[in-house]
């Protein structure tokens, strides 16, 4: 697999993280494929993290992805989903590494700066649920 998708979530985005994040993914030898800046309503963000809805923070995470706006990003790279996941490090801030983006921008285990593809088949789902053709160069 060579792409996943990225969000910068409304946290970062709020404290003013997009550059410092761009930076640090492109640094890591990434490329942009696709970029947009966007809000989304709860109905859409229920439907992104639907493998979620029986989790407890399902409700809290819907309200929040919908709180402001993110940026989408598609990304390219060899390995791209397990290369951008070392990137990104441990949902929860607190367990990231050091040098990690979560570890440096995120706020929370729920806000917690950025969103990373889980695999292959999701990372190609994910893009495609928020780009049309036209948007991926
Ligand atoms: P990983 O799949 O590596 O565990 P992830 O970022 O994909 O990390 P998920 O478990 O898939 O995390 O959860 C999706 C998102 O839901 C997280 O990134 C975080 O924003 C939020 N979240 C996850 N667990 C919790 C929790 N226990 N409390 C609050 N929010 C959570
Ligand atoms: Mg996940």
């Amino acid at each position: 697999g060579k792409i996943t998708l990225a969000i910068i979530k409304p946290d970062a985005v709020k404290n003013g993280y997009i550059g410092p994040i761009l930076f640090h993914i492109i640094n890591a030898g990434f490329f942009i494929r696709a970029i947009k800046m966007t809000e989304i309503s709860q109905k859409l963000a229920k439907k992104f993290y639907y493998e979620h809805k029986k989790n407890l923070f399902f409700e809290s995470l819907v309200k929040f992805m919908s709180s402001g706006p993110i940026v989408l990003i598609i990304l390219e790279k060899e390995n791209a989903v397990k290369n951008f996941r070392n990137l990104i490090g441990n949902k929860n801030p607190i367990k990231a590494k050091v040098g990690t983006i979560r570890k440096l921008y995120a706020s929370s285990l729920e806000k917690n700066a950025i969103h990373g593809s889980d695999n292959d088949k999701n990372a190609f789902r994910e893009c495609r649920f928020y780009f049309s053709d036209i948007e991926i160069f």
